[in-house]
């Protein structure tokens, strides 16, 4: 019977998994692997939450494989293939991962094991549409999205049905050299800041299927107008899982199908959704098309003048959520708690890294990196360059958020702001965006002091509305 290493990397999921599938269709012995390569992975290793993230993944994902998923920690490039010698491997198999450090470090190991004559085969799992088989009609990448995802996507057709999980696995006995999951060192070790964390999330391939039953009972059936609304808790929340592949975007967009075709979701809340799943997919499109100026340089070469400021302090108010501004400061403070931030408010708070305070979107992505437990290359890079306006399909730069309106239209009553800000929580809603607008009157009988209990604004919000601007105009000449 031949022998399989399936080397999982982001797809920690039974069904629809086609390196899996393929192993179990062969009637192989499998050997289930993790390595974990901070080393090929450099900059772009995971940040801490998401390594928390990730030790109760693997720790689900071994209990779901009976305890059979073999550890490592080192270069995948040595430990591959020296593992397939060691065991007799007649192949190793995994899905796609699209960062460039992957790439060039998978082929690598596909042609070192190939020359030892062990089969490499991978497959595509963690998107529904791969970026080289998606083209513009006169060749070449999209950098719009509208016409990457109607042309492109929906225009070849329904993504294919997802693959069933298999019945019965054989596996390997674990080599020597595996590691335990405390080996790995995914938690942290002084503040145990991960705790409270805990209670947000439910990890792993049933959790994610459990928040996609939650999504649709609830959100889905006014998703088009509440996405934008977090007080309204209306969005899945799988993004986390979707960057773990504890589900993949296929199993995501057929469920959603089903339930339109059963008269259950409305088109156009269907419709909206899936085109979500549509921008993961065009990140992705992005980061592999145009790699070397995805991460650190603007994909508009213009912005590379762009005269930012560099103020230390100004940055770290905004990472603690003590800018004074009411909306900024609770995403930034939910982001601290869960891991993870409502979509319009990461708008709002990286608009104002960029906008208001000046700082480069690369702080802002850092910063998301180490603390979202969804944090991924393609879509985190994507989607600051989209709000620094110096991205593709991007805001325009002009288009400067207020952060006093948006709070009031996205979160009406305040329930949001007054959840993560409760020193703001007896504040009137009319001021409660803008508490440096009430007398002392109600500040005193709201029980805030400014500058006290709750920080004086970091700047004027119209001041930095044209010191922005005047700005921009220096990438303008330069374009
Ligand atoms: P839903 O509204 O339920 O959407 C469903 C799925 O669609 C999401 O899980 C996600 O996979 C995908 N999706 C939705 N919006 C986007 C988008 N704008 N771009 C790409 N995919 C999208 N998303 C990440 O997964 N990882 C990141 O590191 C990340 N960084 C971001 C940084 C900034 C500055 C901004 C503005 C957005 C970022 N996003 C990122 C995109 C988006 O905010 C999240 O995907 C979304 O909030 C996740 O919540 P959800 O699963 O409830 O989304």
């Amino acid at each position: 019977m031949k022998k399989i290493i399936v080397w999982f990397r982001q797809d920690f999921r039974r069904a629809d998994n086609p390196a899996l599938h393929y192993a179990y269709q062969e009637g192989a012995h499998i050997l289930p692997i993790y390595i974990l390569d901070d080393e090929n992975a450099g900059d772009w290793k995971r940040g801490a939450a998401s390594r928390w993230w990730l030790h109760h993944s693997l720790k689900q994902f071994d209990k779901d494989l009976s305890g059979h998923l073999a550890l490592f920690k080192g270069k995948a490039d040595d430990i591959l293939p020296k593992l397939a010698k060691q065991i007799g491997a007649d192949g190793v198999v995994w899905n796609r991962c699209y960062e460039p450090w992957r790439i060039d470090r998978d082929k690598d190991i596909k042609s070192k094991l190939e020359d030892d004559g062990i089969e490499a085969k991978s497959f595509k799992g963690a998107l529904i549409w791969e970026p080289w088989t998606i083209e513009t009609k006169t060749g070449g990448p999209y950098k719009v999205f509208t016409p990457f995802y109607k042309n492109g996507c929906l225009g070849s057709g329904e993504p294919a049905e997802p693959l069933q999980a298999p019945e019965r696995l054989t596996y390997l006995d674990k080599p020597s050299g595996v590691c335990t999951l405390d080996e790995l060192s995914l938690l942290p070790d002084d503040v145990r800041w991960d705790q409270k964390m805990e209670q947000h999330w439910q990890i792993g391939e049933e959790g994610a299927w459990d928040a996609l039953m939650d999504f649709i009972d609830a959100g889905a059936s006014s998703y088009d107008e509440d996405r934008n609304r977090p007080d309204k808790d209306n969005t899945s929340r799988l993004s986390p899982h979707l960057h773990n592949g504890e589900i993949s975007p296929r199993q995501i967009w057929h469920e959603i199908r089903k339930r339109q075709n059963a008269g259950a979701l409305p088109d156009k809340h269907v419709k909206t959704y899936l085109s979500e799943i549509g921008w993961r997919e065009f990140s992705y499109n992005l980061l592999y098309h145009f790699k070397e100026r995805i991460t650190d340089k603007p994909l508009m070469e213009k912005f590379e003048v762009f005269p930012w400021d560099k103020k230390k302090s100004a940055l770290e108010r905004w990472q603690k959520g003590q800018t004074g501004y009411p909306i900024v400061d609770a995403g930034m403070r939910q982001l601290w708690e869960e891991g993870w931030m409502h979509n319009r408010v990461r708008m709002i708070v990286g608009s104002f890294l960029v906008k208001h305070l000046l700082l480069h979107w690369s702080e802002g992505e850092k910063w998301f990196w180490d603390t979202l437990v969804d944090a991924d290359l393609a879509s985190n890079s994507a989607s600051w360059q989209w709000v620094a306006g110096c991205g593709a399909d991007a805001a325009p730069y002009f288009r400067i958020f207020n952060p006093i309106t948006q709070g009031e239209k996205f979160d009406p009553n305040g329930d949001y702001t007054r959840k993560w800000v409760p020193e703001l929580k007896d504040m009137p809603t009319k001021y409660l965006f803008k508490p440096w607008e009430a007398d002392e009157d109600i500040l005193k009988k709201a029980g805030v002091t400014l500058g006290e209990t709750y920080p004086e604004p970091i700047v004027d919000h119209s001041e930095a509305r044209e010191k922005a601007l005047s700005a921009y105009d220096k990438v303008k000449k330069a374009g």
